[in-house]
């Protein structure tokens, strides 16, 4: 067979393909969207800081805070992106402003969408802002520790900044809110964030110790409300239409009719709630908080996925042994619970025992559910005894680390002599684990002693004699 004379060749496209410009921020995924634990905004910032090697106070006054005043165009919106005293920075996991600029600007920095899941701007119109997020940082140590033997990402869920929700619904105990190392708490997002440890001490919040499990009927309260608000956020990515406020406007007079056949004084009863609250919600159209929400739902057998996103549901009225103690909290700090023998035993107890680290005065009053003024207004002396052997602790514990710093700077010192390299502090911090420790002065008067030390005894390097006298 003849070939032909001209044959056709493929034809090539010269133009350059179109791809999408590149993110200025990595695309980072976010963590268990779709699950109940969904990781939290500040969470996410932290690890995007984290995966940029620089610390989240960092990313936010030179990349995020810089980009939003430009995009955004709004100063005072543009503003709340900066970190400041960190205070107020559970409002990028809220409803409000802050939250849905944090998403625009992320999303536009990291070209990822939906990441108003990791916000509770779904749910804007049926919670009230107020009781609605932590103001301070909560974690389930159980959680910290299981992902890190895990080599799993570690973050924050959503659902440790709601609230209303006390307790870890795998681990059944309570959240944390005190580092156990400097006993501080932490704001949602500071300067240091890491997840997983304390911004201040840098100390690791992981622990696998359970314990002792709250009264049986408390527990399965606190346990209910976990895996409600659990449900509720993993709902959130299939919502398509988010509830409107009539949703809780239509649904609570629904429960009423079921429940009391429309006696509010008789509801108010039923679910441990004041009758003024209960007239608020019904005369003034006041949304309740998630948790008062949630008394409502566990007190008629109600589910509050149902109730935010069923049209027509049917609740039953739970028997009155399996409801929460809701009342006693208040009732046992009326009658003088405080100024009680049995305090001031617990307290003796507590002082004498030989626990390590010993806790402050402030944890105990929290394991007690009071707070560390009536102590020490009542038992000044076992408070004080708790209150001086934690500062003991918390001096000797100070003095260790700054020895051990100091230790390390010294050695620093001489491996830098011994390879005939000045000891100035800059090629020091390049050796120490933590280049930070070389801003303590004691660690500073270290590293000058030691260079005095070397210089006395004549060891040091012969090349850098002079250097070394003019850095000391
Ligand atoms: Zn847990
Ligand atoms: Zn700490």
């Amino acid at each position: 067979m003849n070939k032909p004379a001209h044959p056709l060749y493929e034809q090539w496209q010269l133009a350059l393909p179109l791809t999408p410009a590149p993110s200025v921020l990595y695309a980072l995924v976010p963590v268990g969207v779709g699950t109940p634990l969904v990781e939290c905004m500040t969470s996410y910032i932290t690890r995007l800081a984290g995966a940029h090697c620089v610390f989240p106070g960092v990313l936010m006054r030179k990349v995020i805070a810089p980009f939003a005043e430009n995009s955004l165009g709004d100063g005072r919106g543009a503003a709340a992106m900066h970190i400041r005293d960190g205070k107020s920075t559970g409002a990028f996991n809220s409803t409000q402003q802050t939250a849905s600029n944090a998403v625009r600007v992320l999303e536009s920095l990291t070209r990822r969408g939906g990441l108003r899941l990791l916000t509770m701007l779904t749910w804007a119109k049926v919670f009230p802002l107020f009781g609605l997020i932590r103001p301070m940082r909560a974690w389930c140590p159980c959680c910290l520790e299981e992902w890190r033997l895990a080599d799993h990402m570690l973050y924050e869920p959503l659902l440790w900044a709601i609230q209303a929700v006390k307790v870890c619904p795998q681990h059944d105990r309570l959240l944390e809110t005190h580092c156990p190392m400097c006993s501080k708490t932490a704001p949602w997002l500071a300067w240091q964030s890491r997840s997983g440890y304390c911004p201040h001490c840098q100390g690791w919040l992981g622990s696998s110790e359970t314990k002792q499990k709250e009264h049986e009927r408390e527990g399965a309260w606190l346990h209910w409300c976990a895996d409600q608000v659990g449900s509720l956020l993993a709902l959130a990515p299939t919502t398509t239409n988010a509830p409107s406020r009539s949703r809780i406007e239509e649904g609570l007079p629904a429960i009423l009719e079921q429940m009391s056949q429309g006696r509010k004084m008789t509801f108010a009863r039923l679910v441990g709630l004041s009758p003024k609250m209960v007239g608020d919600w019904f005369y003034h159209q006041q949304l309740p908080s998630v948790e008062n929400l949630l008394r409502v739902c566990f007190a008629v057998n109600l589910s509050l996925q149902d109730l935010l996103l069923e049209k027509q549901f049917v609740c039953s009225l739970r028997s009155k042994e399996t409801l929460p103690l809701w009342e006693s909290r208040h009732r046992r700090a009326s009658r003088g619970f405080w100024k009680s023998e049995q305090i001031r035993q617990k307290l003796e107890t507590i002082a004498l025992s030989a626990q390590i680290p010993p806790p402050s005065l402030k944890a105990v009053a929290r394991q007690l559910g009071g707070d560390p003024h009536s102590l020490k207004t009542y038992h000044p002396g076992p408070s004080q005894a708790i209150s001086d052997r934690y500062a003991a602790y918390m001096s000797a514990k100070k003095l260790a680390t700054e020895q051990q710093l100091c230790a390390e700077v010294q050695e620093a010192v001489r491996q830098l002599i011994e390879q005939n390299i000045p000891p100035t502090g800059r090629n020091v911090a390049l050796v120490l684990s933590k280049p930070g420790i070389l801003r303590s002065s004691v660690v500073r008067e270290a590293r000058r002693s030691a260079i005095r030390e070397r210089q006395n005894t004549g060891n040091q390097s012969k090349e850098f004699p002079e250097k070394a006298k003019s850095i000391v």
